[in-house]
C-alpha cells in the first residue's frame, strides 16, 4: 500500500453504507481511486437487510437489487383481532452477498479488511498502530456513534436463526406477530424465513432502553414452542438494537465525532425513522458521491451534510409518528401500531418508501389518534 498523499477517497468501514458508496464509485467512477477499511475480516456487517422494492428509485435498484439473496411478494403482519397478508415486493440480503460484490468489484488495492481505523479526519484516516493514510477526501461510515443529541426510541431485538427438523412453512416474512403474550409496551415477534428449513425468530420491542429486556428470551422460548419450533437448532443468537429518532438537535448531532468530516450510514443520521432502515439512504448517498466532481474532505464534508439535513427535515411526519409513539403511556403503544397496520396498503407502502403525501399524513395522525 503506497504511503503518502492519494489521490481519491477513502472510506472508513465496510457495512451497508461503506460497501455500497465503494461499490457504486468502483462502477461508475473507475476513473476515482478508492480504499475502504474495515475492521473485520469480512465486508457487511452482521445481519440480514429487508428492503422493499418501493424504497428505491431505479438507479438504486440497478445498485441494491443485484445483492438480493431472497425476494418476496409481500408479507403477513398479525395482531389480536386482525390479520392481514399485505403486498409488497420486499428482498432480503445479508453480509455474504455484500462481501462478494465487494471481492469480486474491487481491486485488491482498493481495499483493507482486518484493520481497525482510529480516527477520520477530512483528508485522511489513522489506522490502529499509527499508520496515517491521506487522500483528497475521506468519509466515516464506520455505523452508529454518539446519538446523545438526538430523541430516540430504540427497536431492541433477540433473534435468533433457527434450523428446523422439519420444513417451517413461513413462506413470507412475518413483519409483525403481536399475537403472543402481551409486552409491557410496544412489542412483537418477527420471523424471517432465510430457508425452508431455517428462520430467524426475533422478540422485538420499542421502547427508550438499547437492551432488551429481562423477559426477552423467555418470550422468545415460548414463542417457539407455541409454534412447534423448540426443538430447533439455533445457529446464531444476537442481541441487537436499531435506533428510531423522534426529535433532538440534528446539527449538533452532525458535528459530534469530527467537525468537518463527511459521515454516511448510520453515522450520518441516514435512516428511515419509523423503520429503522439505512439500505436506500445508503443507496442514494452512494449515487449522489459518484456525481460528485470534487472529493476533497470539506466538499465531501459538505454534500453528505447537506443530504443528511434535507432528509431529516423531510421526515419530520415521520419522526412525529415515533414521537406519539414515545409520548403514549407504555400500555397504550401497541395498540397504536395496529392502528397503523390497518391503514391502507397504498399509504403503507407509501409510508415504508418515505412517500407521505399531505393527505396520507393527515390520515395517518387521525389513525394514531383513533379515528
Ligand atoms: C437489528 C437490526 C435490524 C436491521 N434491519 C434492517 C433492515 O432490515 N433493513 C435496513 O435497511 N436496515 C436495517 N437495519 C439498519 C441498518 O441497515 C444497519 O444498522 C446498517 O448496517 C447500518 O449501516 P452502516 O453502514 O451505517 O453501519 P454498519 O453496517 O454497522 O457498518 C459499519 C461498519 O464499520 C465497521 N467499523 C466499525 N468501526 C470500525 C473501525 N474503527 N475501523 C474500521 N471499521 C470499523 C464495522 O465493522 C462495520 O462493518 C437494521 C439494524 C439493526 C440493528
Amino acid at each position: 500500500m503506497p504511503r503518502g498523499k492519494r489521490d481519491g477517497i477513502l472510506i472508513a468501514g465496510g457495512g451497508t453504507a461503506g460497501c455500497l458508496a465503494a461499490l457504486a464509485m468502483a462502477r461508475l467512477r473507475p476513473d476515482v481511486p478508492i480504499l475502504i477499511v474495515e475492521e473485520r475480516d469480512t465486508f457487511g456487517g452482521s445481519r440480514e437487510r429487508l428492503l422493499f422494492d418501493v424504497e428505491l428509485a431505479t438507479d438504486e435498484a440497478e445498485l441494491v437489487a443485484p445483492l438480493a439473496a431472497r425476494r418476496w411478494p409481500g408479507f403477513y403482519v398479525a395482531f389480536p383481532g386482525f390479520s392481514r397478508k399485505l403486498k409488497g415486493d420486499l428482498m432480503a440480503f445479508g453480509a455474504a452477498a455484500l462481501h462478494r460484490a465487494m471481492i469480486e468489484t474491487l481491486q485488491p488495492d482498493q481495499y483493507r479488511l482486518g484493520t481497525k481505523v482510529v480516527a477520520v479526519r477530512e483528508d485522511a484516516l489513522v489506522l490502529d498502530g499509527g499508520e496515517t493514510i491521506k487522500a483528497e477526501g475521506a468519509i466515516d461510515a464506520r455505523g452508529a456513534a454518539n446519538l446523545s443529541m438526538l430523541e430516540l426510541l430504540y427497536e431492541t431485538r433477540l433473534e435468533r436463526d433457527c434450523r428446523m427438523a422439519a420444513p417451517h412453512k413461513v413462506d413470507r416474512p412475518v413483519l409483525v406477530d403481536a399475537t403472543g403474550e402481551p409486552v409491557d409496551g410496544l412489542g412483537f415477534t418477527q420471523c424471517i424465513p432465510l430457508a425452508p428449513d431455517r428462520l430467524t425468530v426475533g422478540d422485538v420491542v420499542v421502547a427508550e432502553h438499547s437492551q432488551p429486556d429481562a423477559q426477552a428470551e423467555g418470550r422468545l422460548e415460548r414463542y417457539l414452542s407455541k409454534r412447534g419450533w423448540a426443538g430447533a437448532e439455533v445457529e446464531a443468537e444476537r442481541m441487537v438494537a436499531r435506533p428510531l429518532p423522534y426529535g433532538g438537535d440534528f446539527a449538533a448531532f452532525w458535528r459530534i465525532g469530527g467537525a468537518r468530516v463527511a459521515k454516511a450510514g448510520l453515522r450520518g443520521g441516514f435512516l428511515h425513522p419509523v423503520t429503522g432502515r439505512t439500505v436506500a439512504d445508503a443507496a442514494r448517498t452512494a449515487l449522489l458521491l459518484t456525481r460528485q466532481r470534487d472529493f476533497a474532505g470539506p466538499a465531501l464534508h459538505d454534500l453528505f451534510e447537506a443530504q443528511a439535513r434535507t432528509l431529516w427535515k423531510k421526515r419530520e411526519a415521520l419522526r412525529g409518528l415515533n414521537g406519539a409513539i414515545a409520548s403514549a403511556p407504555v400500555g397504550a403503544r401497541g395498540a397504536l401500531l395496529a392502528r397503523l397496520y390497518a391503514l391502507d396498503p397504498g399509504l403503507l407502502a407509501r409510508l415504508q418508501a418515505d412517500a407521505l403525501g399531505l393527505l396520507d399524513r393527515r390520515r395517518v395522525q387521525q389513525a394514531l389518534a383513533g379515528r
